[in-house]
């Protein structure tokens, strides 16, 4: 099983660059639907405070149409007044005029407080509808920069990927099956670096036996991860 450790540093590279380009294309569709999710959640943002403002302004109505009833209930007891018979009735009016008055005040008080939150409610409006322009606008971006690059990661995929089984090609029968054993349970990982006396992927120190045997081009495999070894440049 003679195999170089330029060849193997070849394939490892190409094992590299493909895992790396896989990765990019597979980000991008991840990156538009992070962009798509957020749009949907500021869409709900928007749709949460507009509910909110809708109420908020509903409130200052009823209050409103409250503190009409109410200045037309004081003017027909104010009516009332004016044909009032005896004393006692005539005082009755009077407090109940003087409770609806207090009242009045009261709800009153209220309803410029609910008009500070109709004021407030819109300012969320008016925010959310922002936020959801910025997020919207960002999307799209987005989504056309993936679409632009896609082409150009397949490419580089079909590019790499043609480079690799090209080096592949030359590989030695006995080798090729222990190879494509670790290449699919490993991926890039397939192949390791030595670094000093030891495997670059999980730093088990190589026996000098492995070692001579990785000088005379002969494959080996890391005993403790698996790791088909080589020597860097
Ligand atoms: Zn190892």
């Amino acid at each position: 099983m003679s195999v170089t450790a330029a060849l193997l540093r070849d394939l490892h590279r190409c094992h590299r660059q493909l895992a790396d380009l896989r990765e990019r294309h597979e980000r991008g569709p991840k990156q538009i639907r992070a962009h798509e999710a957020n749009v949907k959640r500021l869409e709900d943002e928007l749709a949460k405070v507009k509910a909110e403002s809708l109420a908020a302004r509903k409130s200052v109505d009823t209050k409103q149409l409250t503190l009409r009833s109410k200045e037309d209930k004081i003017a027909s007891l104010n009516v009332k007044l004016s044909g009032c018979s005896t004393n006692r009735e005539y005082q009755a009016l009077l407090e109940q005029i003087s409770a609806d008055k207090v009242a009045m005040s009261v709800l009153e008080d209220e309803i410029l407080d609910a008009l500070g939150k109709v004021d407030d409610s819109q300012a969320h409006v008016a925010k959310a509808q922002e936020h959801l322009g910025k997020g919207k606008e960002e999307a799209v971006k987005v989504r056309a920069s993936v679409d632009s690059q896609r082409s150009f990661i397949e490419a580089d995929i079909a590019r790499v990927d043609a480079e690799l089984k090209a080096f592949e090609v030359d590989l030695p029968a006995d080798f090729r099956d222990g190879y494509d054993r670790v290449v699919r349970s490993k991926g890039d990982d397939a192949l390791a670096e030595v670094e000093g006396d030891c495997c670059g992927g999980c730093y088990q120190q190589l026996t000098p036996n492995m070692l001579s045997h990785l000088k005379s081009a002969v494959a080996v495999a890391c005993k403790s991860c698996g790791r088909m070894l080589y020597f860097p440049e």
